[in-house]
């Protein structure tokens, strides 16, 4: 547990029980998962406090969105250098039109973006869409 304690402490987020629970479920994720895989992983808690929990370790740069067009919010851990005041990690996500699971690729990042005069950027989604290497087999 004191590692996990520790990656908490980093971001600056007090460890508690259920804080340390999640970060633990989600350290063995191997693909972006929603509330309700947590919850039903995660079997003692209830949604409310799984979403404020999620809600915090996104807030402080440890969580990020997934969008992947399945139209279910999905959540990933961060790249060690994303902070409270900004996701560094803006990256191409993938998801796998056989497994319907969504990995992130934090190796390619999203390219800048030009947008015309006058608009504003709220947020960017980069979805790949194809097999992964275990389906591909
Ligand atoms: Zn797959
Ligand atoms: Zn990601």
């Amino acid at each position: 547990m004191k590692e996990l304690e520790k990656q908490l402490q980093e971001k600056q987020i007090k460890p508690t029980a259920m804080r340390l629970v999640v970060l633990d479920y989600l350290l063995k994720q191997t693909s972006a998962v929603s509330l309700t895989d947590m919850e039903v992983s995660l079997k003692k808690t209830d949604r409310v406090t799984l979403y404020r929990t999620v809600k915090t370790f996104e807030e402080h740069g440890l969580v990020h969105r997934v969008e992947d067009g399945t139209g279910v919010t999905k959540f990933a851990l961060c790249q060690p250098d994303c902070t409270a005041n900004g996701h560094h990690d803006l990256h191409i996500h993938f998801y796998c039109t056989n497994c319907k699971e969504t990995h992130c690729l934090p190796r390619t990042h999203i390219p800048e973006i030009m947008l015309p005069d006058g608009y504003d950027r709220q947020e960017i989604n980069l979805l790949v869409k194809g097999l992964c290497a275990a389906c591909k087999k």
